[in-house]
């Protein structure tokens, strides 16, 4: 299987986002603009179906785009 580079994801932290293709990550539904990884793409989708909002504290680094949404 081919590896493609990795960088840290912004909402948990660990490198597990793909540097290149951006495609092969999730996009947060949050703001339907930035990347991050597929496990935490996973997360925000059954929080959405639970009804249960993942907050954005819960982001180690959230972009501008986000913190506009607190
Ligand atoms: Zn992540």
């Amino acid at each position: 299987m081919k590896s493609f580079p990795l960088t840290n994801c912004p909402r948990c932290g660990e490198k597990k986002l793909v540097v290149t293709p951006l495609a092969l990550n999730c996009l947060s539904r949050r703001d339907n603009k930035t990347y991050i990884c597929t496990r935490c793409g996973t997360e925000e989708a059954l929080n959405d179906y639970s009804n249960t909002w993942n907050d954005v504290h819960d982001w180690v680094s959230p972009p501008p785009s986000i913190v506009a949404l607190q």
